[in-house]
């Protein structure tokens, strides 16, 4: 099967994690920093990566050279256009507004030049997309409603919903609801990342307790019945990243990751990038992996591309547009 031709929807994405190392050389250079002379070991999680956490390490230098306005919409840029360029149709890229203050920027203005980025990007590319804020669960709670707040400034320019990002702590929840209330009357949608690493209660407790609409992995639901059924009863859409989840050592291998099983049980899953830098990938990469160590067919590839469609953050009308592309 020709994978790099197949049309493909990447609902998730981190913008830090999918720097390309070439720009993060040049903008260190214009900053005047000193790379480590082995940056690419830095940047990339290797296959021995202990755990999430050492896998969060790797997005150290691509945040130390997103703190000014141009390179943050060049690197969003760059992101959309990487993903158009193998037939991504529609991306939504995600990123902590906090991680990019550091050198005097408002958090409206990080938000704005991730917009114009993913603006500049539509109009060279046939790529649709959105933007998902993040918050990373580890930091201060006071500074949460300042995101949300500049966040709902760009509602109707791209911005589309929130997400908890970063270590995943048992109960995280919990700690959330108000906050997650507050951005879901303000208009925003909801993506937990949750059942990455730690049990599959957290993607209970991301369901009820935050009405998370799709959460970011979820593969621990597979030891935990109740989040299971409340999963696939509620038709909420995993974001899994397959090999993000072996590195993160959420799975041991491939083979054994959950993906196939969830599918064939009728429940949402969709596949994904995570990190295009950090874990050396690209879409074409993981539905490669994904399809041929499950022996899947192009309709079940379509199927899976459906539901990505059904629970995109986006208007009927460009839904329809991409359902078109598996219709022809
Ligand atoms: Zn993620």
């Amino acid at each position: 099967m020709n994978y790099y031709s197949l049309p493909k929807i990447d609902l998730h994405c981190h913008i830090d994690g999918s720097v390309r190392i070439k720009t993060i050389r040049d903008l260190a250079r214009e900053e005047g920093m000193d790379l480590p002379e082995n940056l690419e070991k830095w940047l990339i999680a290797p296959d021995t990566c202990g755990s999430l956490d050492e896998y969060l390490t790797c997005f150290d230098w691509p945040n130390k050279v997103m703190q000014r306005k141009d390179a943050i919409k060049r690197i969003t840029f760059e992101v959309f256009e990487d993903a158009a360029l193998e037939n991504v149709k529609y991306l939504e890229v995600r990123f902590g507004p906090l991680l990019h203050l550091e050198k005097g920027l408002s958090i409206e203005e990080v938000i704005q030049s991730v917009v114009e980025g993913m603006e500049k990007a539509k109009s060279q590319y046939d790529i649709e997309g959105g933007i998902i804020i993040s918050i990373l669960k580890t930091m201060a709670f006071e500074q949460i409603n300042d995101v949300i707040d500049a966040a709902s400034l760009f509602l109707d320019r791209g911005v589309v919903a929130m997400d908890l990002a970063g270590s995943e702590l048992p109960g995280f929840s919990y700690n959330f609801i108000p906050y997650i209330e507050y951005a879901k009357k303000k208009g925003f949608h909801v993506t937990i990342h949750a059942g990455e690493n730690g049990c599959g209660q957290n993607v209970t407790d991301a369901i009820v307790l935050l009405h998370a609409e799709r959460i970011g992995h979820g593969i621990y639901i597979s030891n935990d019945s109740k989040a299971y059924t409340l999963t696939k009863e509620q038709k909420v859409l995993l974001e899994i990243c397959p090999t993000s989840n072996i590195q993160t050592k959420g799975v041991k291998s491939i083979e054994t990751h959950p993906i196939k099983d969830f599918y064939d049980d009728s429940i949402m899953v969709s596949i994904n990038t995570d990190n295009r830098s950090v874990s050396n990938t690209t879409m074409t990469k993981e539905i490669k992996l994904t399809m041929e160590t499950f022996q899947m067919k192009l309709e079940d590839y379509f199927r899976i591309y459906a539901y990505a469609v059904s629970k995109a953050f986006t208007t009927d009308e460009i839904k329809e547009k991409l359902l078109s592309h598996i219709q022809k």
